[in-house]
Order: structure tokens, then sequence, then C-alpha cells
């Protein structure tokens, strides 16, 4: 029987999450690779009609794992269903998207396998007939390229990294729904809540002005609204950084958790430029990068680069500015 590679689907709310059809479309490029047969897993408790979809996009097997328990997601009965039916099919890699799930149930099952853990791949090489894998370290200073030791390998996927499967034009694939009953001991998800998301419509803005971490303190976030007066149809936009440290609210988050945007003028203020936050940018029309450190990794992705501390480099372009429009 030809080896396997599976691929464990994400859903929410009975819809199948856009970052599953990449990491497919990975196992599809790394199966055609490999000579590997792709296969599909999906855990949950209604999950018939998605296993039928994505047998008839996929042209593959789905494999559905069905229980109460599993409704919501909870690492420990993800990894014990999971591990109950993996002796069936052997798969010599597993993958996932690279989310807070995939990277929570990664691990669980790489351990329990004894298998490599790669997370985070956003490509594929091949050195003297070896498969290796990319992944950024260092908010995209430095590239690491990975080679499992093991003959099993569990995989993450970066989001954005690879383009949505697809619908294969071939077999309608085929579907098999397996009852599981294992339930988990140390831990119960009891509830999922969806955040409350104040709508922001980034995608109308002509220029976004951007905050990261560099900014230092959201005091400093008036530089860049003032920056932002300069032009029409502008709007602060921000990293996950910034958002985290409760500067500016979720809705002005770009990247592949936040929006993906494509402005005329893109402006990262004290961005390092990681991966996850260049791929909800890089379709801007103009990308100007403003930032202390001259190897930061946004200057990558930048048109114009500018090396400066922006505390400083702010006020003496809107000192600029001023001068400028009054004297014309
Ligand atoms: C699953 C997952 C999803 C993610 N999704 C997203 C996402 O959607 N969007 C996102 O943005 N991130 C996302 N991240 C986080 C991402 O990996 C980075 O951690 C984050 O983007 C870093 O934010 P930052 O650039 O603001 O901060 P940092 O990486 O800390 O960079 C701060 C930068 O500011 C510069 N700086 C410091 N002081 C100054 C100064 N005075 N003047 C000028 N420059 C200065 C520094 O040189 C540095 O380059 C995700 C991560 C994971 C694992």
């Amino acid at each position: 029987m030809k080896r396997q590679i599976a691929v464990i689907v994400e859903h929410t709310g009975n819809r199948i999450l856009p970052v599953t059809y990449e990491s497919l479309s990975f196992a599809m490029e790394l199966g055609e690779r490999l000579g590997l047969n792709l296969s599909v897993l999906i855990l949950g408790n209604s999950i018939e009609a998605m296993a039928k979809q994505l047998a008839e996009r996929t042209g593959s097997h789905v494999t559905g794992i069905k229980g109460a328990q599993l409704e919501s997601y909870n690492g420990e009965a993800y990894k014990g269903a999971i591990v109950e039916i993996l002796e069936a099919f052997d798969p010599s890699y597993i993958c996932m998207p690279h989310t807070a799930t995939g990277f929570d149930l990664a691990p669980r099952i790489a351990f329990f396998l004894n298998a490599s853990c790669v997370t985070s791949v956003e490509k594929i090489r091949v050195r003297e007939g070896n498969i290796r894998f990319i992944r950024s370290m260092f908010n995209g200073k430095l590239h690491a390229e990975m080679a499992p030791a093991t003959a099993k390998a569990v995989l993450t996927i970066l989001p954005g990294a690879w383009p949505s499967l697809e619908i294969h034009p071939g077999s309608k694939g085929s579907v098999h729904i397996i009852r599981t009953n294992f339930s988990p001991i140390a831990s119960q998800t009891l509830e999922i809540k969806e955040s409350r998301k104040e709508k922001l419509n980034l995608g109308d803005a002509d220029v976004i002005i951007s905050a990261g971490r560099g900014i230092r303190k959201p005091a400093n976030l008036h530089l860049l609204e003032e920056l932002a007066k300069i032009f029409p149809k502008s709007v602060l936009g921000s990293s996950k950084a910034a958002c985290d440290l409760g500067w500016l609210g979720y809705q002005h988050q770009i990247g592949i958790t936040g929006q993906t945007v494509s402005p005329r003028l893109y402006i990262a203020c004290g961005i390092s430029g990681a991966v996850q936050h260049i791929s909800g940018m890089r379709g801007s029309q103009t990308i100007i990068g403003i930032n202390s450190d001259p190897d930061a990794s946004i200057f990558n992705a930048a048109d114009y680069g500018i090396v400066e501390d922006l505390e400083t480099f702010i006020p003496t372009l809107l000192e600029e500015f001023r001068h400028f429009s009054e004297s014309s």
C-alpha cells in the first residue's frame, strides 16, 4: 500500500476554515513529490456534510471521527481520538494549519507517535533528494531548514504560505465515519465564545498607518494619528503585538489572524515584519517601513525603508509637512 500523508481539518460552526485548504494544498505538493496518498481527517460531532464537501473538493478519502466530546476543540480529546485510529493507515506525515489549535495539537500527537514536530512550515526544499522544511525564526530575520530525524513527522503549515486548494477535477473521493467514545480525563471544553469585534473596514482605506510594538507606548499613537491626518481616507492599522498589548483593538490587526489589506500606501511604524504580518499587507501598492533596526525584515517587503527612531522621525516629518503646506 502507498504511504500516506494525512491532513487534520480545522472547522468552526460547521464551516471548514480556509487555512485547511492551504494545508491540503501543501499536502498535495508534498504527496506528489514523495509519492504519498492524501487522506483527510475531520473530527467533531456534526461532520457528515463537511466530510462530503472535503471528499468532493480533494478527490481523496476522508475519515470522519465523530463523538459528542469532539463538538468543540479539546487537545486531549482530539489527540486521544486521532491516535485511536492512526494505526489503521499509519501516515508518514500528519499536517494541520499553524493556528492556535494546530500548535496545541501537533506536539501532543508527535509526542505520542515519537515523531518529529516541525511547526510553521512555509516552504518545501529538496536537497540531494531529501525533503527539508523551511520556517522563519526571529520574526523573519532568519530562515531555518529543518529535516525530520524520524520516519514520521507532524507538521503545522503557516497560513498564507500555500494557495487554497483548487477543486480536484478527478474522482469524487470517499467518506468513512467512525464513532469514538474516547473521553478526556484531565480537561473539558465547556464553551467557545466568539469575541465581539467592533467593525472596522480597513479594506476601504487608501492609506494605512500601522503601529507595532516599536511605537513603545500607547501615548505615541498620537504621532501616527497626526501622520494619518495628512492623507484623506486613511486609517490606523496594527500588528498583533500592539493589539495584544491593548494599545489598539483587534479590529485594527493586520495579518494572517487579522485583516488582509491592499491600500495604495502602507506605512509600518515600529513593525519588525514577521511573516504573519507581511501576509496580510504584502498586496499594498507602496510599502514604507520605519524601523530603528537596519536589519528588520520589514525592509525586505518595503519599497522605501527609513532607518530611524520613529519618535524623532515622525515629528520631524510632520514639522516638514507643516512648513511645506504653509509655504505652498
Ligand atoms: C499563529 C500566529 C498568528 C499570528 N498572526 C499575526 C497577525 O495576524 N498579525 C501580526 O502582526 N502578527 C501575527 N503574529 C505575531 C507575529 O509573529 C509577530 O510576533 C508580530 O507581528 C510582531 O509584532 P511587531 O512587529 O509589532 O513587534 P516586534 O516583533 O517586537 O517588532 C518591533 C519592531 O519595532 C522596532 N522598533 C523598536 N523601537 C523602535 C523605534 N523607537 N523606532 C522605530 N522602530 C522601533 C524594532 O526594531 C522591531 O523591529 C502571529 C503569530 C502566530 C504564531
